[in-house]
């Protein structure tokens, strides 16, 4: 048990509120024993991540905001020395700020890059759950609080557990299992546009076929003659399109490692 985030990424619209309302909590005021000030530039205890995806025109974005994952099994603490970072009972992983001084190999310890070194105060630096709110009566971290969408989410995991449940970490593979939980990271798209070359003008319905072993999708050109095949695996997949009147198109080995536009698709008359 104790205190866990929920991160929706598909209720984020990227504001950036919750990095800026982290800057304004910690950026110039000292809340030891939790944190010393957190430096103007270079850190972003609550980094949001813009992720561009595609290629024009077929673009989307989504942001992703990463605090600490406050990794329930955390190589930081076993990284530190003289107890410089530890766990709270509430679950949350602070690094002393006095203790640590100096202990440099603590930034390195994390694989989620959520630690920073301050150099003016030779200092690794880190989220801290807004620990010094939530000792005050405080309910939420400033991120939280300040997220227009409840995109962000906080509390004890007993009560968002319905949320949490069958949502994500970043990363679970490391097994060291964070107490930040995603919903709703887009996966991987295939998308592009049919047309008919000699008319110049798109084919709106036209069937796009895809597959990737026994798993098989159809969606249909829409009236921009645009289609989209939405949250796919990492794979390599087979497109075919067709169309009444027209020679089928095929495309193989699409490899979703990156999102594909396939880019505009003409279509010979049959
Ligand atoms: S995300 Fe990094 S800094 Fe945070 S608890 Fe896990 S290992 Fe430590
Ligand atoms: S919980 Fe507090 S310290 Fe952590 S990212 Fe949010 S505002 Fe920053
Ligand atoms: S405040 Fe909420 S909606 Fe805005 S960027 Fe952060 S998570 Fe997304």
């Amino acid at each position: 048990m104790g205190k866990v985030f929920y991160v929706d990424v598909a209720r984020c619209t990227g504001c950036y509120n919750c990095q800026l309302a982290c800057k304004d909590e910690h950026c110039g005021n000292d809340w030891t024993p939790y944190a010393k000030p957190q430096p103007e530039i270079g850190q972003f205890w609550c980094k949001l991540e813009e992720h561009v995806c595609g290629t024009m025109p077929k673009v989307k974005i989504h942001y992703i905001s990463k605090p600490c994952n406050h990794c329930r099994n955390a190589p930081c603490m076993a990284a530190a020395k003289d107890g410089a970072v530890y766990r709270r009972d509430d679950g949350l992983v602070i690094i002393d700020p006095e203790k640590a001084v100096g202990q440099k190999q603590i930034v390195d310890a994390c694989p989620y890059g959520a630690i920073y070194w301050n150099e003016e105060l030779q200092l690794p630096q880190k989220c801290t759950g807004c620990a010094h709110l939530l000792d005050n009566g405080e309910k939420l971290p400033r991120c939280v609080e300040a997220c227009p969408t409840d995109a962000l989410r906080f509390g004890e995991e007993e009560e968002l557990k319905d949320l949490i449940q069958g949502a994500t970490v970043m990363s679970p593979e490391l097994g060291l299992h964070p107490r930040v939980y995603y919903r709703n990271i887009p996966g991987k798209f295939i998308a592009g546009t049919v047309y008919d070359p000699e008319t110049q003008e798109i084919i709106e319905g036209a069937r796009c076929h895809l597959s990737n072993g026994a798993k098989n999708w159809d969606v249909y050109t829409d009236d921009f003659g645009d289609f989209w095949f939405r949250d796919l695996d990492v794979g390599t997949y087979t497109l075919r399109i067709t169309a009444p009147g027209y020679e089928q198109q095929m495309f193989e080995n699409l490899n979703t490692a990156q999102d594909i536009n396939v880019g505009d698709i003409a279509m010979k008359k049959a």
